[in-house]
């Protein structure tokens, strides 16, 4: 199947989650995770008309940017080294990936820097797993409310990977969690926090995301095949 095929077909999914959940499809934004991809690929699925590109790493995002063109959104999902922050902020619409306060404050100095407000979100590590970023569970109101004071951050949701499982319905209880800690921080009207967003679901679950809230859904796999 073609990328534009995959995409359509990802999408039909999206629509009938939404609706069993009782949501507007259009309240879930597509992104296409492209790490590895080539820009031809890249290219029809921006044709296809996905809303947002997502990609892991900074240099490999700022070569697809320039040759690809800013006619969609770009956001940044992968692992930010504080020293990347600066081409973060000069590349991206949202970080999904703020994980802990030093990168909250260095994003900030770079936006100002930059003379922007730079859209993030906060990274939670639900099963505390040692091998993903994400900040624990524990720690996450604190550092939501933190960032959200940053004058050049806009924090808008929180974000999750939950461990991996072959049966969708494994994340369902992760998915869950996710938007129930945004729905108490969102009670707590934090001055500045706008938490609407809640990046969640991939290729092998993101129907059950819907289900449970997800705003953003980051889907590779299903559009572009394997990757090598
Ligand atoms: C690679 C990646 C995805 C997409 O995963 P697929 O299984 O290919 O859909 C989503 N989110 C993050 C953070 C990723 O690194």
């Amino acid at each position: 199947m073609s990328v534009a095929e995959n995409i359509r077909c990802v999408r039909e999914r999206i629509a009938a989650a939404a609706l069993r959940a009782g949501r507007p499809a259009a309240a879930v934004r597509l992104m296409a995770v492209t790490k590895t991809v080539d820009d031809a690929r890249i290219g029809e699925a921006i044709r296809a008309g996905v809303e947002i590109i997502g990609e892991n790493y900074v240099q490999e995002a700022k070569r697809k940017i320039e040759t690809l063109g800013k006619s969609c959104q770009w956001h940044f999902i992968g692992r930010l080294q504080t020293n990347k922050a600066k081409y973060a902020v000069q590349l991206f619409d949202m970080i999904h990936s703020v994980d802990r306060w030093e990168l909250a404050a260095e994003i900030n100095r770079r936006a100002r820097l930059a003379g922007r407000v730079m859209p993030v979100l906060v990274e939670v590590n639900l099963a505390g797993e040692a091998t993903k970023s994400g900040v624990p569970p524990a720690d996450a109101a604190a550092l939501v409310r933190s960032a959200a004071a940053l004058e050049n951050l806009a924090v808008r949701g929180l974000m999750t990977m939950p461990p991996f499982g072959a049966d969708p319905e494994e994340a369902r209880p992760y998915f869950r969690t996710l938007r129930e800690l945004r729905d108490r921080l969102a009670a707590e009207a934090i001055p500045r926090a706008e938490l609407r967003e809640l990046s969640m679901g991939m290729s092998g679950d993101y129907a059950v995301a819907v289900e449970e809230g997800a705003t953003i859904v980051r889907v590779g796999r299903a559009i572009f095949g394997e990757r090598h």
